[in-house]
């Protein structure tokens, strides 16, 4: 039996722990045997000291041993591919990768999380919609993909157990953002839920748990490395979290300009990122297409209106109400106006994350309940020229007083200079 006391101490004084001792810490706790404070410390030691390579290995797989894994590939009869973010503000992109992928007929079933810190989740902006069901079983979430092609759920019980304590703890311990907790979190996931083939968006900046490009390298070449190690193929897209991402940031806000983009209609950067990732995961499907026919068809399933109707089909599959005037809206919307004429500098994503957190769409603590109604469409992006008493933001709110206390935030996050900034692009680097 382990002594988690000195497992602690080990890692604390940066020693490499054997794998059959990580290995049942985290079972251990998994089991409920190892209470809350000892994890916390662990991760906090892990945080300040790291994990090997190996270690990170042995965490990943530890985490997939403390539940079930599901072959949904060897139930479907075909090759499933995945896709996952890392996290950020204004984040919808799965929600709009769903339906194109699965308008394209290939098959897309993925578990999603809840918000952390300031970022948003998919789970949460999908129980914004009336009705939807985030929680299937497993058997439901096999045959609606199967049948819809798409399903999107909460991680069950059974699945990867671990991760949903740690990830918990992880979030009110200040031990979110380490490179091995956050590849293990994510990757034993995706390798449980059966994915073959995954996507991983890396986000990068000041609204991501990584703020520089070279700590963002790290991250997808941990997550590579764990990916080739248990035999999947894996792409990672190196992306811009300097800025939020489309407009919207808020549960009912971004569904609706996932719907958007999914007709056609949404803000280019999202696009161009929703675009990229189907044409990378129809690539690796089982079409036997590359990267440039699987992007005409990602595309065509937009123009033609099928990504549209695959949206409406499995909103109502998982028992939502897909009516264009379903989605809550929040009482108070007040235009944030520009103080003064100029270009747009930069706008901080964790700037505007807050602001929308602190109107309700996040959470303070692990068990809030969430506004779905309220967040902030921003008009106005980095490099963007305004003038004086132009609409740079709406604020979505309950209340006057937080309307005014939010429009101060989002105001804060805009920087203004003369001339434009230097702009770079949504997708700053291919890993793979
Ligand atoms: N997303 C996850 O699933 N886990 C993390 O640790 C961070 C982002």
């Amino acid at each position: 039996m382990i002594r988690p006391a000195e497992l602690i101490q080990r890692k604390r004084d940066g020693a490499e722990l054997p794998d059959d001792e990580l290995t049942e810490l985290v079972l251990g706790y998994a089991r409920g045997e190892v209470p809350d404070y000892q994890m916390a410390a662990f991760c906090m030691a892990v945080f300040f000291r790291g994990l090997s390579e190996r270690e990170t290995f042995v965490l990943t797989n530890a985490m997939i041993a403390s539940g079930v894994t599901i072959d949904l590939g060897g139930a479907l009869g075909r090759k499933v591919v995945d896709k996952h973010s890392t996290g950020g503000v204004g984040d919808k992109t799965s929600l709009a990768v769903g339906p194109i992928v699965a308008a394209c007929g290939v098959p897309f079933g993925k578990m999603s999380g809840r918000g952390l810190g300031h970022t948003g989740g998919t789970l949460d902006k999908l129980e914004s919609i009336p009705g939807f069901r985030t929680e299937l079983s497993l058997e439901e979430f096999v045959v609606q993909v199967r049948d819809v092609g798409l399903a999107i759920i909460g991680q069950t019980a059974d699945l990867v157990p671990a991760d949903k304590l740690l990830y918990g703890l992880r979030d009110v311990t200040a031990t979110v953002d380490q490179v091995s907790l956050i590849s293990a979190s994510i990757m034993s996931k995706k390798i449980a839920g059966g994915a073959q083939a995954i996507v991983l968006d890396v986000k990068v900046g000041d609204g991501a748990f990584m703020k520089t490009l070279d700590d963002a390298r790290t991250l997808a070449a941990t997550m590579l490395a764990i990916g080739r190690n248990a035999g999947r193929e894996v792409t990672c897209l190196l992306t811009d979290m300097d800025q939020p991402l489309g407009a919207a940031v808020g549960n009912a806000l971004e569904v609706r300009e996932a719907l958007e983009i999914v007709r056609g209609r949404g803000p280019a950067d999202i696009t161009e990122l929703v675009l990229t990732a189907c044409a990378k995961l129809l690539a690796y499907s089982d079409l036997g297409i590359g990267e440039a026919e699987g992007r005409r068809r990602a595309e065509a399933a937009v123009a033609d209106g099928t990504a549209e109707t695959t949206w409406r089909r499995w909103i109502e599959a998982q028992g939502g109400d897909a009516a264009d005037g379903a989605l809550p809206t929040a009482p108070v919307v007040r235009p944030l106006l520009a103080p003064a004429s100029g270009f747009v500098s930069s706008l901080s994503a964790v700037g505007v994350g807050n602001a929308a957190a602190h109107l309700g769409a996040g959470r303070r603590a692990k068990d809030d309940e969430i506004d779905h109604a309220v967040g902030v469409v921003v008009h106005a992006k980095r490099g963007d020229r305004v003038e004086e008493g132009q609409p740079l933001a709406d604020v979505h709110a309950r209340t006057e007083d937080e309307a005014e206390r939010a429009s101060g935030e989002v105001l804060a996050a805009y920087t203004f200079g003369d001339q434009p900034p230097a702009m770079r692009s949504v997708l700053l680097e291919v890993v793979d």
